[in-house]
């Protein structure tokens, strides 16, 4: 017998993720909902969200205490200090936290200086995530990034002066006619920063970019697949001999730094977003604001709500959300966990492509718990689908 669905996620605090989508240029890979050259509407932006955080707070989650508080985008770096003071204040005013909670502020290392960062970290952020991508200037000019290496090693000597004990470097592997060597060469300085956190991506070309036009043109060639594997191999081998913890797909920590905001993500537990284009999983309902920042900030300005679409979170949808991002953690589900979620086994209801990835040493399988192997983690994309249920 199936037991009812208890639907734990909805008596958990939420996690706070505020979307800021202005980059100062934007990168010929980039494929988000980000705009270049709005300076003069950041203003009125900044009101936007103030009001759809204090609507938030009075509809939807009144007196909460929240988690954990991110900054994203776009480049939440490119705000003055006086705007991202501005939403922090209206947040403090509505969310209780804990005090030692993750708020984490990502920044392009072209759009801060030593005095920024400080009165950031005076603001209350203490987790910093920087945009390094790559050590080769010739590489981020061509991306259209708007930051040197001489950039990302100065913001991140600034932000250690600023009092930032938990900084990430983000790193992209895979780019076009990059070699292996150029790769381990780009871990080694990376790994000379000694940060606590480094999150590698490896570069998806994605439609309607200017990298894909570039690449159909055969202006730039395309990235090799099976060398951004080894890639992907080498990182996995040099971090943990690095004393990295590589405790998610794409990301490594030192122990006691993996991001307490992003698992939230990956343990499916609640969150509000807020911003153009912001997704929230709240009280059993997705939802997600209108993408364009000019529609949103109409919107908050006559009092209408931003939200763009809703959706009910089915129980086969959410069942398949905490196996598919779950995964994704190296810790990976807990059959106790997913019991006390949903009242099922797991393994019962996954019996199929547990057995079949299993056999294929995609899985590891025990009496607590599933994970993915290295080579699973490789083959996520391609595997991960099998967890989905029909949700009819
Ligand atoms: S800085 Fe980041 S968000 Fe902005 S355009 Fe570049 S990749 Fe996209």
């Amino acid at each position: 017998m199936i037991a009812k669905w208890t639907g734990t996620q909805s008596e958990r605090s939420p996690a706070l993720f505020v979307y800021l989508p202005y980059c100062a240029s934007v990168c010929t890979y980039c494929d988000f909902n980000v705009y270049a050259r709005r300076e003069r509407e950041f203003d009125a932006y900044v009101n936007a969200l103030r009001c759809e955080i204090e609507m938030c707070a009075q509809s939807v989650a009144p007196s909460r205490r929240a988690t954990s508080l991110a900054f994203g985008g776009g480049t939440p770096s490119l705000l003055a200090v006086s705007h991202l003071q501005a939403i922090v204040e209206t947040v403090r005013k509505h969310f209780a936290y804990d005090q030692r909670a993750e708020w984490t502020l990502e920044a392009n290392p072209g759009t801060v200086d030593q005095e920024k960062l400080g009165a950031l970290r005076a603001i209350g952020f203490n987790r910093l995530s920087l945009g390094v991508q790559t050590f080769d200037d010739a590489r981020l000019r061509a991306f259209n990034r708007v930051h040197t290496v001489a950039d990302a090693y100065n913001a991140f000597a600034w932000a250690r002066r600023a009092g930032f004990e938990n900084i990430n470097l983000d790193l992209i592997y895979g780019l076009p006619d990059q070699t292996l060597d150029a790769w381990r060469t780009t871990l080694d300085r990376a790994l000379a920063f000694e940060s606590e956190h480094l999150s590698l991506y490896g570069l998806q070309v994605e439609e309607r970019t200017v990298l894909k036009k570039q690449i159909d043109l055969g202006r730039v060639s395309m990235p090799d697949s099976d060398l951004a594997a080894q890639m992907y191999e080498r990182a996995i081998e040099k971090l943990n001999d690095a004393g990295f913890v590589h405790y998610e797909i794409s990301n490594w920590a030192k122990p006691g730094f993996e991001s307490r905001h992003n698992k939230t993500y990956w343990l499916n537990e609640p969150y509000l977003g807020f911003g153009a284009g912001a997704h929230s999983s709240w009280q059993g309902e997705r939802y997600e604001n209108c993408k364009s920042p000019r529609e949103y900030m109409r919107r908050l300005e006559t009092g209408d709500s931003p939200i763009a679409s809703r959706e009910k979170i089915s129980r086969a949808g959410e069942m398949s959300e905490v196996m598919f991002l779950g995964l994704r953690l190296a810790e990976g589900v807990t059959w106790a966990r997913f019991r006390e979620r949903f009242g099922v086994d797991a393994r019962e209801i996954y019996r199929e492509p547990i057995a079949l990835l299993a056999d294929g040493k995609l899985l590891v399988v025990d009496d607590e718990r599933i994970r993915l192997t290295d080579q699973g983690m490789l083959v996520s994309n391609q595997i991960l689908w099998r967890f989905l249920l029909d949700e009819a």
